[in-house]
Parts: structure tokens; C-alpha cells; sequence
């Protein structure tokens, strides 16, 4: 009912929308109009009540509620059952619950703030309350899982397109898994997969955005950076988010219809770690080398001292260049 009396004031934004005609589409009464509006008050809508007028929508708060985000969404299935919270551990997490619940492909679980947030290997990701995109994305394709992992890639180029449009900033790639301004990180993505030996079941693509964060923790000043910071403007969160669900749809699309050729290419073009000498990390060893490649399973192909070519999968090691 909420939503109907929001989508009621959007459709007349400016203007006032009747008591008569609220009470109308959902027939109930005025009192039950009122209790409505009080409850979207307190949700940080501004709208202002008028005994002959009716009400009126002033300014929309700057929250991730799903009825923001359905307001001038462009896709057919990505964001289109949205899961809301103010804060949880993990959005990841909550949509791999959901997931093996049956969520349909294209669920959104959006938080403001993530108290357990991950990056790979179980690092922390920080997020102060209501000032970043921090989400993850429900998919379902008819994949073998060993054509799966490029997701991660898909969803750089979504973010980097999304970015672009909405800021002018363009985000370079680091492989595998961020997005990066000046050297500094915009962007995370984190992928999981639950599969069998011949199909995948699901994928969640947890993305983080810092987008008006202004000021980071000491430990991370150095290395991260958000939009604000870089554009000195403030930016929708909820425009970055649709922009970024369309961007996506498109690709995903595209990848599931003529394969990862076409994503790939775009993704190389966006790279900034390759090319370049780099170091690679993992738990068990650092290796220096030219990251010369990366095919299209999305694995780094490192050229080492000795000539020999060696390829390095995503998920257990860092990149550092330079
Ligand atoms: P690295 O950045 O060290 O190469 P990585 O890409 O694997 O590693 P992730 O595991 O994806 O990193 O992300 C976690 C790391 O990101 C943390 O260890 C921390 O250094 C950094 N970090 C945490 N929160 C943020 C944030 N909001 N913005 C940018 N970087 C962050």
C-alpha cells in the first residue's frame, strides 16, 4: 500500500495528488491514507499535506529502497526483486541464503551498511551507513561451471560503464577483481559459485562502490578512493545502481548469446595491469613476472624471468604493479 501511495505522488510530482484519489486506488480510508503517509515519513520522504490540496511529494531520501530503485529501472530481470536491508554481515551471504531458498535470477540484495563485508580470502571491506552501493546480484545461467568465473570480469566492464555514464570518470580494470582511479580502488567485486560437477546452480557477484565516501579509514586512505572524492561532486547511488544493473543486463545477455569474446575484449580495453611488469601474491608463493595475457577463462597469463608462460587462476592471489 505504501508503494502505491509513493507511485501515486511520483506520477503527479509536482503537483499534489488528492486524498480522493489516493483513497480511490487503494479503497481505504483517509485515515488509512494518513498512516501510510506518517510511515513514508518516517522513511525520509518529505511530503507535504494540504487539507484542500492533498499531499505532495517534496525530496525522495538518499536510500537504496527498492521503490527507488524500480523508479526508472531500464532492465527486464536484473533488479527486479530487490531484497532491501540497513544493514547486514554480508550481502553475499544474505543472497546465497536466498539463492538456495530459490530466489529467481536477477535478485538484488542491496544494503546501506555491511558490518562483515568481504573482499577474497576473507578481507575485510569497509562501509559507512547509506554512502556507497554495497550489493549483490542473484544469476542463473545454463553454464558448465568451468565457464562460469569470467562473471567477475562481466561485472568490471558493467561498473566501469556505469561509472563512466554517470561521473565521466573512467575506472581502469586491475585484474581480477577491482575497478581503480589514480591507483587508487573504487571498486570490488567478489563472486561465488554453488555448483554441481555439470551445472551451475547459481552465481552471486557481490559488488562494493565506494561512491560518497569522503573520508577512509588511515589504513586505507592510500589505497582507496570513492567517486566523490575523485568527481568533488556528489553522486546518485541509486542512478549509479540502475545504470550498473543495465550495463550488466546488456552484457550478460551478450555472453550468454555469443560467449565471453566480445566481454573480454571490452575488459582489455579497460585493464590496467596488463601489459606491465607485475608481482603476484598468494599464500604459498610471490612471483614477478610480465602479465602478458589474459584468456578467456579469465586467468592471468604471467611471463616469468625464465620465459616461461604461467597461468595463474583468480581467487587466491593479489596483483601488485610496479
Ligand atoms: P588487493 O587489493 O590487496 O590486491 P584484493 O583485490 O584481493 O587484494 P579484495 O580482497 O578484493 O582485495 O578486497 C579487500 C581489500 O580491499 C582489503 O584488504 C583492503 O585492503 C581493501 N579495502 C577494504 N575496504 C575498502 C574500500 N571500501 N575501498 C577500497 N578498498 C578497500
Amino acid at each position: 500500500m505504501k508503494s502505491i501511495v509513493l507511485k501515486l505522488l511520483r506520477e503527479n510530482y509536482p503537483d499534489y495528488t488528492s486524498g480522493e484519489e489516493i483513497c480511490k486506488n487503494l479503497g481505504v480510508s483517509r485515515t488509512a491514507i494518513w498512516k501510510h503517509v506518517q510511515a513514508l515519513r518516517a522513511k525520509g520522504y518529505d511530503i507535504e499535506s494540504q487539507t484542500k490540496s492533498g499531499y505532495r511529494l517534496l525530496a525522495v531520501p538518499d536510500r537504496l529502497y527498492p521503490e527507488e530503485i524500480y523508479s526508472g529501472l531500464e532492465t527486464v530481470t536484473l533488479g527486479r526483486n530487490i531484497y532491501y536491508l540497513d544493514s547486514t554481515s554480508s550481502t553475499n551471504h544474505v543472497a546465497r541464503e536466498l539463492a538456495a531458498g530459490g530466489a529467481p535470477e536477477g535478485t538484488l540484495v542491496v544494503a546501506e551498511a555491511q558490518a562483515g563485508g568481504r573482499g577474497r580470502m576473507s578481507r575485510g571491506w569497509y562501509s559507512p551507513h547509506a554512502l556507497d552501493v554495497l550489493c549483490s546480484l542473484i544469476l542463473r545461467p545454463e553454464l558448465p561451471p568451468a565457464e562460469a568465473p569470467p562473471v567477475t570480469m562481466l561485472a568490471a566492464v558493467a561498473l566501469a560503464r556505469a561509472v563512466k555514464d554517470i561521473s565521466g570518470i573512467k575506472a581502469g580494470i586491475k585484474w581480477p577483481n577491482d575497478l581503480l582511479v589514480n591507483g587508487k580502488k573504487l571498486c570490488g567485486i567478489l563472486s561465488e559459485m554453488n555448483a554441481e560437477m555439470e551445472r551451475v546452480n547459481f552465481l552471486v557477484v557481490g559488488m562494493g562502490v565506494n561512491v560518497n565516501t569522503e573520508r577512509f579509514p588511515e589504513e586505507l586512505s592510500e589505497i582507496a578512493t570513492s567517486l566523490k572524492i575523485e568527481s568533488g561532486a556528489f553522486v546518485s547511488r541509486r542512478l549509479l545502481l540502475q545504470k550498473m544493473l543495465y550495463q550488466f543486463e546488456q552484457l550478460y545477455g551478450l555472453w550468454l548469446a555469443r560467449g565471453f569474446k566480445p566481454v573480454l575484449a571490452e575488459w582489455k580495453e579497460n585493464c590496467v595491469t596488463l601489459n606491465c611488469p607485475v608481482r603476484v601474491i598468494s599464500a604459498r608463493e610471490t612471483l614477478e613476472g610480465w602479465a602478458e595475457d589474459v584468456d578467456d577463462t579469465g586467468a592471468l597469463l604471467l611471463r616469468l624471468p625464465d620465459g616461461s608462460l604461467k597461468q595463474l587462476l583468480a581467487g587466491d592471489v593479489s596483483l601488485r604493479t610496479g
